[in-house]
């Protein structure tokens, strides 16, 4: 199988290599692609060497095209705007892992659909902001895609059919580990660091999810991703704080019966899953050993200390161009956060306005009014920055 993975040197990226890496029999790396990280991405080409690397930033490009031309790696490094979305659609590629951090990650995802590719999504900030886009994309290409993000992986493996609208499904259950600021009070949060918010307990992550997972905006997005993939309305998509991450999701059956997936907390299960499906190979992941983990806890998630999860649930019902004015609020408050010019408690406090100016918009309805949803967006979160707690 050939492959293009696009945000190869991030956390899913590295992960999904390290599994590659394990089947050099069944797993060609055709294209890797990023936005500046030359070095990585070159030590990636010399053990892969993938017939393209792209990189978005030039400069970046232009040094990675020297240090491979000196390396003696035949591989071609491609920048500018379409390179992604050309490596993404080439007809030599079977399968996509798309796992560029944000909305960066729309377009190509959105080529590999249109191209029929097997698409390994991580990126849910694509289906986010451009469900039905992105899903009549993939239906006209005839692009299967396949869950990498954990809990909706786990729903995919307990639901025999891929979907939940059918009969018989009560209720989806998406399990949250509550991230670090778990048994924080409000006060603390307010005064919550990058550093804090970016330390999760269970899983390593890039320093946007880890942000999302500390406001709990990373399980609202996934509630819309849920519904995307899924087919079913908010009011069946349930969130359970479950501290160990063991449990990934559940499904509900009508009989009473609940599915679920265990295992360990390791991104590279997913995408093994992903990856072989409908077979099964080896992940590296360590096998669970249930004894000793000895309990699996669960509570009801906490709506006021985590806002966002509510903004998720208004942003769903709402429907139209809601989930992308949320997404692009959130993304813009992460980064101002990241950058320490608004408190923690403010990503919520931006989001929710951001959300009450324009969450009405309708839902764009090609990549291009999307696109210009989410930068309208963008601009009307910048201007409310300064009002947002500092
Ligand atoms: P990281 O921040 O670790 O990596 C992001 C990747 O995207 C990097 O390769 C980065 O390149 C690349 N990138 C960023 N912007 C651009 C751009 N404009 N053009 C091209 N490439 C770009 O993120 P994660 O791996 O943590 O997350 C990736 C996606 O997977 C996200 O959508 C996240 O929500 C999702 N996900 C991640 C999980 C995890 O465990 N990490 C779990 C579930 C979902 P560079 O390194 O050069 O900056
Ligand atoms: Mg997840």
């Amino acid at each position: 199988m050939n492959l293009t993975i696009l945000g190869a040197t991030g956390s899913i990226g590295q992960s999904t290599l390290d599994v590659v890496g394990r089947h050099p029999d069944r797993y060609r790396v055709f294209a890797l692609g990023a936005l500046r990280q030359h070095e990585r991405l070159a030590e990636q080409c010399l053990r892969f060497a993938p017939r393209y690397a792209v990189l978005a930033d030039e400069d970046a490009a232009r040094v990675l095209r020297e240090r491979l031309a000196t390396a003696g790696c035949g591989t071609e490094v491609l920048t500018g705007p379409r390179a992604l979305v050309e490596v993404a659609a080439a007809a030599e590629v079977d399968a996509v892992m798309a796992a560029i951090v944000g909305a960066a990650g729309l377009e190509a995802a959105i080529a590999a659909g249109r191209a029929g590719k097997r698409i390994l999504l991580a990126n849910k900030e694509s289906l986010v902001m451009a469900g039905e886009v992105f899903l009549s994309a993939c239906a006209s290409g005839g692009a299967a895609v396949l869950p990498i993000d954990s809990e909706h992986n786990a729903v995919f493996q307990c639901l025999p059919g891929g979907r939940a609208d059918g009969p018989g499904i009560r209720r989806i259950l998406l399990t949250a580990s509550g991230g670090p600021f778990r048994r924080a009070s409000l006060a603390e949060m307010a005064k919550a660091t990058p550093e804090q918010a970016c330390a999760h307990p269970n899983w390593s992550m890039g320093r946007k999810i880890s942000v999302d997972s500390a406001t709990m905006m990373n399980k609202g997005l996934e509630l819309i991703e849920a519904h995307y993939l899924f087919g079913l309305p908010g009011s069946r998509l349930e969130v359970v704080v479950h501290p160990q991450s063991i449990v990934h999701s559940l499904v509900e059956y009508a009989d009473g019966s609940m599915l679920a997936q265990l295992g360990n907390p390791d991104m590279r299960t997913p995408i093994a899953h992903a990856l072989a499906h409908p077979e099964r190979i080896d992940s590296g992941v360590a096998p669970l050993e249930l004894a000793r983990i000895g309990r699996l806890d669960f509570e009801e998630p906490d709506m006021e200390r985590f806002p966002c999860l509510g903004l998720a649930h208004q942003a769903l019902d709402a429907g139209g161009g809601a989930p992308c004015v949320l997404n692009a609020a959130n993304e813009v408050a992460v980064e101002a956060f990241l950058a320490r010019r608004i408190a923690f408690t403010g990503i919520a406090e931006l989001n929710a306005r951001v959300l009450d100016a324009l969450g009405a918009r309708p839902a764009g309805a090609d990549v291009d009014s999307v696109l210009a949803l989410d930068r309208d967006s963008r601009r009307a979160a910048a201007a409310l920055l300064e009002e947002v707690a500092a």
